[in-house]
This record gives structure tokens, sequence and C-alpha cells, in this order.
């Protein structure tokens, strides 16, 4: 079907939903049941096409094709550098065809179309290039051994993956953890949120193009306690990777031990304290404060939903603030001037004017925000700041992933490290200062993956990328995640024909 939308404001683009249905060994198929769910577009609450709905059947034909692929197909067994080459091919494939996959995400998501034009989709061409260049560059060691012995390890690929994708991020996320794993020599089966399925579908025909072959990888679009859980679940597959909330990255694991005690690694949940001291720049910090939490409308696990600022300047900033939050700009996602679009469903919404009815309740105080936009029929939410946040509310505890800053002052670094780490999250952290020895204290003392220094959101290749704490563990990003994808095994043989 193809997405038709009110034609009256002119940057209304309406791409073509192509793929409507399960990829499994190199085939669109509908699933066993002949099922399909309903994708919505955030901007209007309407239909935008019916996708095959995948199960534990589909789960299985996907798992039997990656196994196939995996124990007798070419791919773990061609050289690096040819795997590197067809990845190569992969990347310039989604940069050909970046306008329409930034469509189909801001259709199914919500999220800005120059965001994900100008950001989503090099950051995932990037990806794929820098695990394409680290395909013919991980090996493994010659060991020092303490007898008379030559012992030497070879790193070879896990097996079959099963990748849970959350819906925030859809292109950037399927290519944060597809990339590695291609590089590595595994095959995969990789399962988008529901209520992102589009773009994912998408890069499976682009896979198949550049040459990737049959069965490497595998999307089944599905619902989470079905399809979802049948990979977590599944006795045959070597390892799962999970982005998403922390309640079912808990599952994700139990899973996994119940069943066949797959490696698990998790990307959860944050709570991500943005941390300003007296000698910041008032404006550039208010700047990066509103950028944290109102970025892809606050949709990030890394958001930096809780904000510290300290005492000196604390009345100016706020001041700051409060503009800058008034003109941040929300309404059609593929306008060039929208900053935030619609929040990517109607329980998220509902979810998060919940969460500013508390925070109302608790006693914070209502800087600006806090209802719907009013002239707009999609799940728009205005930022919103409280101010005068303590730790026990429930709006500085819970994730809440959506526009919602919690604001609090401080007067000491102490007392700053302190509330920072009264989290059960550990994801990532800000700092805004130019004093080095607290920035250097400050990135020391907080629990958490990632600490960023007068500047926020700076995720790179280079940079592996986790969760401390409840945040979950195992990194995405750096040869972290390449090797989470590789096995170590010792070969050891006596030297000499010494009878050992
Ligand atoms: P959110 O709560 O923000 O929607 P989730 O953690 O529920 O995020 O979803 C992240 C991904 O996990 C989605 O692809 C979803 O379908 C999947 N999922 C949900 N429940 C389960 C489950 N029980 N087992 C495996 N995957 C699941």
């Amino acid at each position: 079907g193809s997405h038709s939308d009110d034609s009256s404001a002119s940057f209304v683009k309406n791409p073509t939903i192509k793929f409507t249905k399960l990829f499994i060994n190199g085939e669109f198929v509908d699933s066993v049941s002949g099922k399909t769910f309903e994708t919505i577009d955030p901007r209007t609450g309407k239909v935008t096409a019916r996708i095959a709905e995948g199960d534990k059947e589909d789960v299985e034909l996907a798992v039997k094709a990656a196994r196939q692929a995996f124990d007798h197909g070419p791919w773990p067994r061609l050289p690096g550098s040819e795997r590197g080459r067809i990845m190569m091919k992969f990347a310039d494939l989604l940069e050909e065809n970046a306008e329409e996959l930034a469509a189909l995400d801001t259709i199914d998501c919500g999220k800005l179309f120059s965001v994900g034009k100008a950001m989503d989709i090099p950051y995932a061409a990037n990806a794929l290039r820098y695990y394409a260049g680290a395909a013919d560059k991980v090996h493994g060691d010659v060991l020092k051994m303490s007898r008379e012995l030559h012992g030497y390890t070879l790193l070879e690929p896990i097996g079959v993956v099963g990748h849970i994708i959350p819906w925030n991020n859809p292109i950037f996320v399927f290519f944060m953890k597809v990339s590695p794993t291609l590089a590595a020599g595994c095959t995969m089966v990789v399962k988008p949120a529901e209520q992102t399925p589009l773009s994912a579908l998408y890069h499976a025909h682009l896979a198949k193009l550049a040459g990737i072959p049959d069965g490497v990888l595998n999307v089944i679009t599905g619902f989470g306690p079905t399809a979802g859980a049948a990979i977590s679940s599944h006795m045959d597959i070597d390892a799962v990777s999970f982005t998403g909330s922390t309640e079912i990255g808990r599952k994700v694991m139990q899973a996994a031990a119940e069943s066949n005690l797959k490696v698990v690694s998790l990307e959860l949940g944050g709570k991500s304290p943005l941390i300003i001291f007296d000698d910041a720049d008032v404006d550039m910090a208010a700047q990066l404060a509103i950028f944290g939490i109102m970025f892809n409308k606050g949709e990030a696990c890394v958001a930096s939903s809780r904000v510290y600022v300290q005492e000196g300047i604390y009345d100016e900033f706020v001041k700051k603030l409060v503009e800058k939050a008034r003109a941040w700009i929300v309404g059609d996602p593929f306008d060039p001037k929208a900053q935030q679009g619609p929040q990517v469903d109607l329980k998220q919404f509902e979810k998060i004017l919940s969460y500013i009815e508390h925070g109302k309740r608790e006693g914070a105080t209502l800087l600006t925000g806090g209802k719907p936009v009013a002239d707009q029929k999609g799940y728009y939410i205005e930022p919103t700041i409280f101010a005068d946040v303590k730790e026990e509310m429930l709006i500085a505890k819970d994730e809440i992933f959506g526009p919602v800053m919690a604001l609090a002052q401080f007067k000491t670094i102490e007392e700053a490290i302190k509330r920072a780490n009264s989290t059960r999250y550990g994801l990532a952290a800000g700092i805004v200062t130019k004093d080095l020895n607290v920035a250097n204290t400050v990135s020391r003392s907080v629990r958490a993956g990632t600490i960023w220094i007068s500047c926020y959101f700076a995720l790179d290749n280079d940079c592996p990328f986790g969760g401390y704490k409840m945040s979950g563990f195992g990194k995405d990003f750096g040869l972290e995640a390449l090797h989470k994808y590789l096995q170590v095994k010792s070969v050891v043989t006596p030297l000499y024909n010494t009878p050992w």
C-alpha cells in the first residue's frame, strides 16, 4: 500500500511502502499464520500499512535459515576482506536510499526527516564501514605458555545471533547491532519493534542487493511476547542482543537462562544526569540541556532527563532554559523547521502525560509545557520542564522517554555527584564546566557507561557504548561490540614432541 496524507503542506512526503512481509532466507514471505498487524503514523494516528505478523513458527524458519547459512553457507567462511567489501556496498546502498529510508522512519516513529537523513543514515552507513574495515583485522593471539607448549587463540563467529530492536531509533540501532555481527561472520534473526517495522524490511532488501547471502540476515516483524520471546528462548540461537526497556531486558535474560544459556547483552533504560557548574557559559549550557532531553522528543535511552545546576547560575539558567523551551518548534517531522515531532504512539503519549500529572501532584514546579500541543491531531507533547525535583519523586526516578526534564539545584560538587548517582540506572552523564579538575573528578565518580563533557549525544563508532547498573551490560560500538559476536577458542599443542 502507499501512504497518503494531508497534501496541503508542501513539505509532506509520501514514501511508498514497498516491503511489508517477513524476510526469511533471502525472500519476502507471509507469516505462517497469515496474520498481519497495523503500523500507524504518529502524526495522525492513522494506519499506514499492514505488516506480516511473525510468531514462533516464523522465528523457527528464520533460525533454520540462519543456522544453515552459518553451518554450511559462505558467509562465515569468506575472508574478512570479502565480507567487508560486501558491507561497504551495503553502506553505499543505504546512502543512495537515504530519503526513502528516512521518510519511512518519519511516518513510523515520528522522527524528524531532516535528522534521519543527515544523521541516522550517515551514522548507520558509517557503522557498516567501520566494521567492514575491521572484518579482516581481528584475530587471536599467540600465547606465552608456561610449559613446553604452543598455544594460540582463534576468534570464531559466535553463531546465530538474535537482535531485538526498539522503536525510538529504528535505523540507527539496527545497524549498530547488525554491522559488527556481519563483520564477525555470524548469521542473524532481527526483530524490529512492532511500532516501527518499515525501515528494517527495506534494509533486508538492500542487504540482498549488496550481495549478502540468503539466510545471513533474516527479519521477523511482530510483537515482543510472541516473536521476541521466541528469539530469546530459542534453543538454537547462540547470542541475543537486546535494546529496550529494563523490564523487558530482564525477561530476555530470564528466557536465555531458562533455554540454552545463550550469551546475552542488554542496552536498557536510563535516567541520565546533566550536571552544570557555576563556571559554565549559561546560554550554551541551557541549549545543551534542552537538546539533551528534547532531541528525538525525549525518546532516547541516553536523554539527559535529570538536570542539576549549581546555585550561582541557577536563576539565570532557568530564565534562558524556559525561553529556549518555548522557542523549541514542535510540529510535523517532515517540516525542516520542526525540532520535535510526535511521540511514537498513543501508549507512549498517554504514559508521558500521566508522568506529567504525577510530577504536578508530587509537588515539583512546572516551569513550562505540561500538556499536548493544542492544534495538532497527532501525539505531540509540549517541551516540559519541572523544577525543584527531588530524587524520591517518580519523575526523577523513572525513565519517562518523553520531552520531560527534571531540574534541580545543587551547591557542592560532592552533592552533585551523590545526586547524579542516586539512580538505579547508569547509561550516560553530562558535565558542563571549564574546570578540568571538576570534569575529571565527576567523570571518575559518576557510575555511567558514557560521560560527555561540554557536549551531549556524542556517539561514535569507535566509542564503546553501554550501561552500568540496571542500564544493562555489554557494549555496542567499538571493537568491544565486534568481540561480543566472537568466541575465543584456545588451541594447545606440545612443543618438541614432548610427552605431556
Ligand atoms: P518499550 O517498553 O519502550 O516499548 P520494549 O522493551 O517493550 O520497549 O521493546 C523493545 C523491543 O523488545 C521490541 O522489539 C519489543 O517487541 C521487544 N519485546 C517486548 N516484549 C518482549 C519479550 N517478552 N521478549 C522479547 N522481546 C520483547
